[in-house]
């Protein structure tokens, strides 16, 4: 028993003499070590409202909701039920949609209704169903990473139609079920299956 006292003593005496281990935040400055894991950050310029940052979210602190009436997408991000763990920028599909920052980590307030964000994006719907596909920015973000090969999809003839303005009145409302007719449209693909395949037999 003596020797570990004795050890103990010594560590006081060190540390009575040594510089502090913890810093005087929140009274001064902290500045945390490079790669913390603080705030997640969005990049609106890089997210697509993909939907999996929330899939994988484990304290479901991000949720969607889709309104098809206004065609909007809302994306809830809740920074009170966030744990930090930095899936959502590990598994963001665009690499670049959210990111952890090591600057911004301060996040308490007497109001945590003050800690939710939103974001809005537009949703792309089903001409004949009324399904919701995707968001536009995500289907533009699969065009954009396919390269060619995306031409080989007809919603993404439509992508294509809708950024060269090849065509204004592609908006062509789908009467008595869907025909060949409609296969340019923009369809869920369930429809698109009906397209393709039933109204081939
Ligand atoms: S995974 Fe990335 S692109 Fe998709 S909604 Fe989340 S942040 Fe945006
Ligand atoms: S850091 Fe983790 S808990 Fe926080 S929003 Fe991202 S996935 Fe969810």
């Amino acid at each position: 028993m003596k020797y570990p006292k004795l050890r103990e003593l010594k560590e006081a005496i060190i540390s009575l003499f040594s510089k502090p281990y913890t810093t005087r935040f929140p009274a001064g400055d902290f500045k945390p070590f490079p790669g913390y894991r603080g705030k997640p950050i969005v990049d609106e310029d890089n997210c697509v409202g993909c939907e999996t940052c929330a899939n994988v979210c484990p304290s479901n602190a991000i949720t969607f909701v889709d309104d098809s009436k206004t065609g909007i997408r809302t994306i809830y991000r809740d920074y009170g039920s966030c744990i930090f763990c930095g899936k959502c920028e590990e598994h963001c599909i665009t690499g670049g949609g959210v990111k952890l920052s090591d600057e911004e980590f301060d996040l308490a307030c007497f109001d945590r209704s003050t800690l939710i964000e939103t974001q809005e994006r537009e949703l792309l719907i089903c001409a004949n169903c009324g399904a919701i596909i995707t968001t536009k920015d995500h289907m533009r973000f699969i065009h954009e990473k396919l390269g060619p090969k995306a031409y080989s999809s007809i919603m993404n003839l439509n992508i294509l139609n809708e950024r060269l303005q090849m065509a204004d009145d592609t908006d062509v409302k789908i009467q008595d079920g869907l025909k060949r007719k409609d296969m340019f449209s923009t369809l869920c693909p369930n429809c698109n299956r009906k397209v393709q395949i039933e109204n081939l037999i």
